[in-house]
């Protein structure tokens, strides 16, 4: 569908299913099922359902369907299935294609649900998680098995931003057959290379940028058609996960929008880790600076660095709490990616329920924070932000 067409075109265009009315705006079938003009055609569409034909939205609804297409072509794979939550995805990746007795390999550095599905649920099925640290080839090889049915991987951890080589983690995995599922959320799906790389699933809590308005929870299973229809499909109309039609159309808007939001951000993200690098106050984490670890990588598997970076605040949880309470634009929460800059204290908020050791190793110090850069002029954002250092 309309292959030449550049990203920001499609964004705007791709996966529209005008009615007769040829309403310029996506429209919202906020209908839970579908009516049939005879019994013989619900046979029919129970027995083989045609591509622009629906039965029931837990199964798929045309307004759902117009952001899968669209989020489909963004990011190159041949279809998506769109769910109610990032988790939902996350977890829908997961055990569709799972059984016990299956081993799977994941990087240590998970957000705390994808943890918990990973490290508690996962074990609950009989399935296997091998854990490694994300950035040490060698742990990955050591780990990968022939009975490794799936890999787990954020492309950039969260909350302390390190990034897994993926191309050299996917030829591994793919060495033994291995399903590379990668959980894209920071890197975005306008700086995304995941395909070209190898991963076989892509994940996107689609609450974080794709959204970026703070309005709704959704998210995305992205992959070839075969796996997305005949794996993801079964299992996601089945349980339950699906994404509502209503927010399929916040999530069509956000698209529209979505290459300009996350360019302006991560220019902002930029900007700010820039201007705070030489301060003595605070250790600055972002994958666009020269300093980080994996900073090579950067240019090659993502096309920017991304709207998010880490403050290791000097002082410890005392200081990050001061800097925290003193900042009058940047909002204290816990979403990311949105239009409104938001920081976040991990190892008391979203990585409290870890133990100390684990946040230790980790990264997850008392004085890291979590900082998504928005919409804000990045010169009163740093005003704000050294009006929180100047407090501690
Ligand atoms: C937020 C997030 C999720 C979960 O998404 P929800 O939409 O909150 O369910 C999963 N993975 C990562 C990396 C996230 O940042």
């Amino acid at each position: 569908m309309h292959d030449d067409w550049k990203p920001r075109t499609r964004m705007v265009h791709t996966g529209s299913r005008r009615s007769r009315y040829g309403e310029v705006s996506e429209s919202i079938f906020l209908t839970q099922g579908f009516v049939y003009d005879t019994a013989e055609d619900a046979a029919q569409r129970f027995e083989s359902l045609g591509e622009d034909e629906f039965i029931y939205a837990r199964y798929g609804n045309p307004t759902v369907r117009m952001f899968e297409d669209r989020i489909a072509s963004l990011e190159g794979t041949e279809d998506a299935f769109a769910t109610a939550s990032g988790m939902a995805a996350v977890t829908g990746a997961l055990a569709s294609m799972l059984r016990a007795g299956d081993h799977v390999v994941s990087a240590r550095a998970l957000f705390g649900s994808c943890l918990y599905i990973l490290e508690d649920v996962l074990a609950r099925y009989g399935v296997e998680v091998t854990f490694v640290d994300g950035t040490d080839l060698d742990q990955w090889r050591a780990a990968l098995r022939p009975d490794t049915r799936a890999v787990f991987l954020e492309s950039i951890s969260n909350p302390t931003l390190e990034i897994a080589d993926l191309r050299a983690v996917a030829d591994l995995a793919h060495g033994v057959g291995a399903t590379v599922i990668v959980d894209n959320v920071f890197v975005t799906p306008v700086f995304s290379r995941a395909v070209e790389l190898g991963a076989d699933l892509v994940v996107y809590s689609a609450t974080k940028h794709i959204d970026g308005q703070g309005r709704a929870l959704g998210g995305v299973i992205l992959g070839s058609r075969d796996h997305i229809r005949k794996v993801v499909e079964p299992y996601m109309k089945h349980t339950g996960g699906a994404m509502s039609p209503f927010t399929a159309w916040i999530m069509l808007k956000g698209m529209e929008t979505l290459d300009l939001r996350v360019r302006a951000q991560a220019e902002g993200a930029r900007a700010l880790a820039d201007a705070l690098s030489d301060d003595p106050r605070v250790r600055v984490i972002f994958p666009g600076l020269p300093d980080h670890p994996q900073h090579a990588l950067v240019g090659d598997q993502m096309a920017g660095p991304g709207t998010v970076l880490a403050l290791d605040i000097a002082g410890g949880q005392e200081a990050a709490f001061r800097f925290l309470n003193a900042l009058e634009i940047v909002l204290i929460s816990n979403n990311l990616g949105d239009a409104k800059s938001i920081v976040t204290h991990p190892a008391t908020t979203t990585h409290q329920r870890l133990s100390p050791e684990r946040k230790d190793q980790l990264g997850i110090a008392p004085g890291l924070v979590r900082l998504s850069v928005g919409l804000e002029d990045p010169a009163d954002l740093l005003a704000d932000l050294r009006r929180g250092l100047d407090a501690i």
